[in-house]
């Protein structure tokens, strides 16, 4: 048996057989994008998922973009046993993207110990299997809510980590310290983090996107339910901050262009040009504010977006935007989306969600992601 896998790892080894990845949370939004990248780049992806932020007919959108239908495994990367026979069964992972995480930053405040026992004991499964399963590097989705409000925009990743403020924050914080401290422990793994500021938008062909449970916390996939008449009006929460208009400002990165990014980042630790542990900001380097979002959507897009200004949110940030000069020099990688394509991508994917509703009222089938 130890001879034939070893004769196996040999044959892989001299093969030109493409490097096998392991995106887990790859049903999701981030993930999806993510595999269709890898996919086109020439990776093999396997993905885990426990589907439950995640339709599996995602898949049908991965295959029709890419023609590649990529190995699913419905499995909760809280479940060692589960997680180990996987990585027995697909032997010869290169690399793992680890997306799966729980990340709805209200609920986290109200049920806070299922978002630490998922998003911390996944990271912790994979990254006690990493090893006695001979994989090296792992690429980790962290968020730029670990800045809180910068002193300095816009922020490096140099600058101070400040105190969480909800519980989805704080795991993303304790996760990037979980996996200093392991690497520390082992060098041999590698790692790059990989911290995202407001991904926004959907693949081109609308045959993948974000799939918004129930009422949508996020600006964009609200922006478009207003839009479409599903949402009455969208609140614009805050508009007396201390920003132009008054309204907050983010980053808002094209899925595309940040699915791309994860791409660099596995050349990068495949090629063993991590030493130990990575980090980098992933946005576009420019801020906009809410109200500017929603203009520019209504305008290439030739719709109103019914809305109102309402009380702050509370925690939310005033102003936050990367400086994503360590991403660009390092991992040879630049966001080059317009917004303008980026919110028409989100109107399209909007109308082909809308087209399937009606399918499914019709013919009684199911709501899909492709
Ligand atoms: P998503 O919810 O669309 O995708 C996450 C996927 O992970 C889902 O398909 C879900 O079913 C799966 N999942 C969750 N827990 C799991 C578990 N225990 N085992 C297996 N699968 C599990 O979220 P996303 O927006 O694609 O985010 C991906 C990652 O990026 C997350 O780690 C998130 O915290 C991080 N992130 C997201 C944003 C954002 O604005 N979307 C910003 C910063 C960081
Ligand atoms: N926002 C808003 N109305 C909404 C949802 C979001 O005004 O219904 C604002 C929110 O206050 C923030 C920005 O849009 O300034 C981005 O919010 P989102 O939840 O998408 O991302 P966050 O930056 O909070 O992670």
């Amino acid at each position: 048996m130890e001879v034939k896998k070893s004769i196996k790892k040999l044959f892989n080894k001299f093969s030109s057989s493409p490097d096998r990845i392991l995106v887990t949370g790859g049903m999701g939004y981030i993930g999806s994008h993510t595999v269709v990248e890898l996919i086109n780049a020439g990776y093999e992806v396997c993905i885990i998922d426990n589907l439950s932020n995640s339709s599996v007919d995602v898949l049908n959108g991965i295959e029709k973009i890419t023609g590649v239908r990529p190995v699913f495994e419905n499995i909760d990367c809280t479940d060692y046993v589960a997680l180990d026979k996987f990585f027995k069964k697909y032997e010869g992972i290169k690399a793992i993207i680890h997306f799966a995480a729980l990340k709805a930053v209200g609920e986290s405040v109200e049920r806070p110990l299922p978002y630490y026992r998922n998003n911390l004991t996944s990271l912790i499964n994979i990254l006690e299997l990493m090893p006695l399963n001979g994989i090296k590097s792992i690429v980790f989705s962290s968020s730029c809510t670990v800045y809180g409000q910068p002193d300095e925009l816009p922020v490096k990743e140099t600058a101070p980590i400040k105190k969480a403020l909800s519980p989805y924050g704080n795991t993303k914080q304790i996760c990037e310290e979980i996996i200093h401290d392991t690497i520390h422990s082992n060098d041999k793994i590698k790692s790059i983090i990989l911290r995202y500021f407001n991904p926004i938008g959907a693949h081109p062909s609308a045959e993948i996107g974000e799939l918004p449970n129930g009422v949508p916390n996020n600006l964009l996939p609200y922006v478009a339910q207003a839009a479409a008449g599903i949402r009455k009006k969208l609140k614009v929460f805050g508009g007396d901050y201390n920003t132009p208009d008054g309204s907050c400002i983010r980053d808002y990165i094209d899925i595309m262009d940040l699915a791309k990014a994860h791409v660099c980042a596995m050349k990068r630790l495949i090629d063993g040009k991590v030493e130990s542990v990575e980090t980098f900001n992933l946005g576009t380097g420019r801020g906009l504010s809410v109200l500017e979002i929603i203009k520019t959507f209504e305008e290439v897009n030739d719709i109103k977006v019914p809305y109102e200004m309402a009380d702050r949110r509370e925690g939310d940030i005033e102003q936050v935007w990367a400086d994503p000069t360590y991403a660009n020099e390092v991992l040879k990688w630049e966001a080059k989306e317009s917004v303008k394509n980026t919110l028409r991508s989100v109107w399209k994917w909007q109308m082909h969600l809308m087209e399937q509703e009606e399918d499914h009222t019709k013919g009684g089938g199911m709501i899909s992601g492709s």
